[in-house]
């Protein structure tokens, strides 16, 4: 992942890291190129602008043109600068209701029920939790099939009910079955479209109001760039989302959503998948992604 941006970012840098005496055309250049790297990423106009802008505001504040090693003093403010873009620091889940409700939302094929198995797998090996997985797709049969192979995959339990459409209902019920049977965790899958509607957002904010979940999360296709930030934009006027999942992003090779997300929308990216087995997930660590950036 990032392949392109690293090339692109190192080869920007070379100029500064090279023999001879550092000028501000010279760093004027560098940032010229970071910027169309970043734009080549698929980041936002916009992001990919006050982005270079606050470098140079930074590199003329800590004097880079006299620096021992310019190269490296540029280097690190991208660094930190990238780390920030990203969020700074890693956010956890907020997970203190009895059950803890995380309410699971995005487009079809985003990767929601596959991410619903994983957070459960995290879940209860990392934090010792008993969640249970409920199946609020209820438009494609085989969606809630789906759901049950990835519940026994993890060993974790999935609450269905396949002959009824009512949403609040089903989640409703699963709550209480939770409550019975002492799941402290209650994973609600729900339905996607190809594309954003009203009918899908209107039943995913219903859902909403009525479990009042700990954790609203939004699933997204990183492969997707710009339109995954647009997509993750309108969900969250209509939902107020808590963060964001970025899926597939072992197939990203351009980065343009991990960059652009945070900033256009305002919410932290919480955890990444990373392939398609229900180990390939991963928290989101900002810092951690910036220097696998710039290598
Ligand atoms: P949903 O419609 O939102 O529930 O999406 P699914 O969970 O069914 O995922 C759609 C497809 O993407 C499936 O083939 C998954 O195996 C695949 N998928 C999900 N997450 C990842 C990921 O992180 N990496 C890769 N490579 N594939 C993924």
């Amino acid at each position: 992942m990032f392949e392109n941006l690293s090339d692109r970012l190192e080869r920007s840098f070379k100029i500064l890291k090279g023999e001879g005496k550092i000028t501000e055309i010279n760093v004027a250049e560098t940032l010229k190129d970071v910027r169309r790297a970043l734009l080549d990423a698929d980041v936002n106009y916009k992001v990919a602008k006050t982005f270079t802008d606050t470098v140079k505001k930074k590199a003329m504040g800590m004097n880079v043109l006299t620096a021992v090693k310019p190269g490296q003093l540029m280097v690190k403010i991208v660094h930190d600068e990238l780390t920030e873009l990203m969020g700074g620091k890693a956010v956890g889940l907020k997970l203190e209701g009895r059950p803890a409700i995380i309410l699971m939302s995005g487009l079809q094929g985003s990767g929601k029920t596959t991410f619903s198995g994983k957070l459960a797998n995290m879940l209860k090996a990392k934090q010792r939790k008993n969640p249970l997985l409920v199946a609020c797709d209820v438009y494609r049969p085989a969606a809630i099939e789906q759901l049950r192979v990835v519940g026994q995959t993890v060993g974790v339990p999935v609450y269905s009910e396949p002959d009824s459409k009512n949403v609040l209902d089903i989640a409703a019920h699963a709550i209480s079955e939770a409550k019975a049977k002492g799941h402290d965790v209650v994973i609600i899958d729900t339905a996607g479209r190809l594309a954003v509607d009203e009918q899908m957002m209107d039943e995913i904010e219903a859902l909403k109001n009525s479990v009042r979940p700990d954790e609203t999360l939004f699933v997204v296709d990183s492969m997707t760039g710009q339109d995954a930030v647009n997509t993750a934009k309108e969900f969250n006027d209509r939902l107020d989302f808590d963060g964001v999942v970025l899926t597939k992003l072992d197939g990203d090779t351009r980065g343009g959503a991990a960059l652009s997300i945070r900033t256009v929308v305002t919410k932290p990216i919480k955890f990444v998948g990373t392939g398609e087995k229900m180990e390939a997930v991963d928290v989101f660590h900002p810092e951690r992604m910036a220097d696998r950036i710039l290598g």
